[in-house]
């Protein structure tokens, strides 16, 4: 059996998920996603952008690429030879593991020269990834102390640091005394999970699995069994203490009395989650038990803008402020796509957003999320717009996402507005089109010109303008008759 340091960060991320790409069958797996194939030319692209600036100087080993023995001792040849630097060098341990053989392999961007002693001599190597992340998670960690301990087994002596660069090009040194004794523990569990072959169970959770080629097989398995990780709210840890009161179905977790629940959850939280089952069971929207005293105030107004961005995180753009001015007096709709299409028309549309909005400016501007507040407020830094602009902008604005997950609990498996508009009864013209496919989209029109995809991006960021003005509408309403 071999277990890769790319296996062991899939089974820190989620069990399931190294449990399925060593048992799975591959013909269930998602296709590739555009989006999650720019992340990886990105970070291909930023290990080059190191390797030329730090380490110009780097050998690699030589041997066919598909045979790991072979690359694992042109390694060993070139740490013999006291080579600086290696790029792609291959580490490769065999592990007796409750009577299996298991080849541990680790393949660190590059193992880096230094004075010390080792079996080679009066140097030792230490080993260095690159990683597009801008924080040092601790699953970099563990993979840097993972390829730490390979070394060991290598050249004698554990390496005297593990060195991570991240994205702004900062080198953080990893506490190998702290991290190698958690990593053999994930190890190890890693290693028996899978020589017993133990399947964990599906858990799906919407930030870990929405990326995963994984996702549709979990989550028709999820669907069939109404899982309660489907309910919003439930956590791993939630989930556990429901299994110990024996509540294992969203049924169950309606008709549970929060009492009941909130010695081991708190009562708050038993209250919501009862009420979000009870929810989901009756197919009908609750107003939330905290909310009763503090009813939210949605305003009304002739005009109102709907405000909805498409950003590039990559280049710190945004480079659509798509805007949808309704008019309740003539019954007018129009949507005003405030596009860059260039990189540097930034500024333009920003000025352009300025002018649209000020030109009703008593006008409320609803928007989904906190992220259109907080990009006004970068916009207006970056471009110098005064304060005296800005503020009565941002007192304008009015986050239907804040307003909807404090007052009202919907039969919806995530409070994005694609599941609530979607239970309204708005529906998106192009289906599963997500923000992640236009980051695609408009980088590919940024290479090919092709208009097709900047249509695309347009079409899709006024349904999420219109899935906004959907939003605001039923909520007015419930909020009235409630
Ligand atoms: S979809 Fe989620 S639960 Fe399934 S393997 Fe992927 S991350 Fe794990």
């Amino acid at each position: 059996m071999l277990l890769t340091d790319a296996l062991l960060l899939d089974y820190k991320r989620c069990q399931r998920r190294a449990f399925l790409n060593t048992y799975g069958n591959r013909q269930q797996q998602d296709p590739e996603r555009d989006f999650l194939l720019k992340l990886r030319q990105e970070s291909q692209i930023h290990v080059e952008k190191v390797l030329l600036e730090f380490y110009p100087d780097y050998q690699r080993p030589e041997a066919d690429l598909s045979n790991p023995k072979a690359l694992a001792q042109a390694t060993e040849v070139l740490m013999l030879e006291g080579v600086s630097c290696i790029y792609h060098g291959v580490l490769l341990r065999s592990h007796s593991f409750q009577g299996h053989s298991i080849d541990l392999l680790g393949t660190p961007h590059l193992l880096i020269k230094q004075p010390g002693q080792s079996k080679f001599g009066d140097w030792q190597y230490y080993s260095t990834s690159i990683q597009l992340g801008r924080r040092p998670k601790p699953e970099y960690k563990m993979i840097a102390a993972y390829h730490a301990d390979l070394l060991m087994s290598i050249q004698g002596v554990t390496p005297k640091t593990a060195q991570i660069i991240l994205r702004r090009h900062h080198p953080t040194f990893v506490e190998l005394d702290i991290w190698i004794p958690r990593m053999q523990e994930t190890l190890f569990d890693c290693m028996e999970m899978l020589v017993k072959k133990q399947e964990p169970e599906v858990f799906i959770s919407r930030q870990r699995c929405s990326l995963c080629h994984w996702h549709t097989h979990c989550y028709t398995i999820a669907q069939s069994q109404q899982h309660l990780s489907l309910v919003p709210g439930i956590t791993p840890n939630r989930y556990e203490s429901l299994q110990t009161l024996g509540v294992f179905t969203v049924e169950a977790l309606a008709a549970t009395s929060p009492n009941n629940l909130g010695e081991l959850i708190g009562l708050e939280v038993a209250s919501q989650l009862q009420q979000q089952a009870q929810s989901i069971v009756e197919n009908r929207a609750f107003r939330k038990h905290n909310s009763s005293k503090h009813w939210p105030n949605i305003p009304n107004s002739p005009i109102e803008f709907y405000f909805d961005i498409e950003a590039e995180p990559e280049q710190n753009l945004d480079y659509l402020l798509g805007v949808l001015r309704v008019n309740h007096l003539d019954n007018t709709q129009i949507f005003y796509p405030l596009l860059a299409e260039k990189t540097e028309d930034e500024k333009i549309i920003w000025q352009n957003f300025l002018k649209l909005v000020n030109t009703d400016p008593k006008a409320p501007i609803f928007h989904f999320s906190e992220y259109e507040v907080e990009t006004i407020k970068r916009l207006a830094y970056l471009y110098g717009t005064p304060v005296s602009e800005i503020y009565p902008i941002l007192a304008r604005c009015v986050d239907l996402h804040q307003k909807v997950t404090q007052f009202v609990t919907l039969p919806v498996e995530s409070y994005s507005l694609k599941s609530l508009a979607n239970w309204i009864g708005f529906h998106w013209r192009d289906q599963g089109v997500s923000g992640d496919q236009c980051v695609c989209w408009y980088d590919q029109w940024l290479k090919t010109g092709d208009r097709n995809f900047l249509e695309a991006i347009l079409r899709y960021n006024e349904d999420d303008c219109r899935a906004t003005f959907h939003l605001k509408n039923w909520m007015s309403h419930f909020f009235l008759d409630s």
